[in-house]
């Protein structure tokens, strides 16, 4: 999608601080970081957000977590554990209409969000 911040960072006409890139996923800082460790994981293909999932995404779901885990991992949090956030709409607090995962990690998170 020619307008999308997202689309844009995922082709590099943008740049971000990259943490993981591959054929079908990027995943890079959050500009303003909401816990110590606060990254996004999206896929390059422009998708509005997770109320435009379908049945035929259930493998590119699966990658995103598995990447995610790894990733989380790498960078020591996995054993003190982290959150996963996909914000929908204007309600759900989306901000940026091409979906993305918050995994936000590096302190206790309260529960419920805000
Ligand atoms: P959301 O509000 O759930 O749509 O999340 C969008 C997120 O994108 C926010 O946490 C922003 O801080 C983040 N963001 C916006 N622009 C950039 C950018 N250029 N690089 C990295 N993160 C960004
Ligand atoms: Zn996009």
């Amino acid at each position: 999608m020619s307008d999308c911040l997202f689309c844009k960072i995922a082709a590099g006409e943008i740049p971000s601080n990259k943490l993981y890139e591959d054929d079908t996923l990027l995943a890079f800082y959050d500009i303003d970081p909401q816990a110590p460790v606060h990254f996004l994981v999206i896929p390059k293909r422009h998708i509005a957000s997770a109320a435009a999932l379908g049945e035929t995404d259930a493998a590119l779901l699966g990658h995103v977590f598995a990447v995610i885990a790894k990733l989380c991992k790498d960078l020591g949090v996995d054993e003190n554990g982290y959150r996963v956030v996909t914000n929908v709409g204007q309600d759900g607090g989306q901000s940026v209409p091409h979906l993305h995962f918050h995994v936000l990690a590096g302190r206790s998170l309260a529960w419920p969000p805000g």
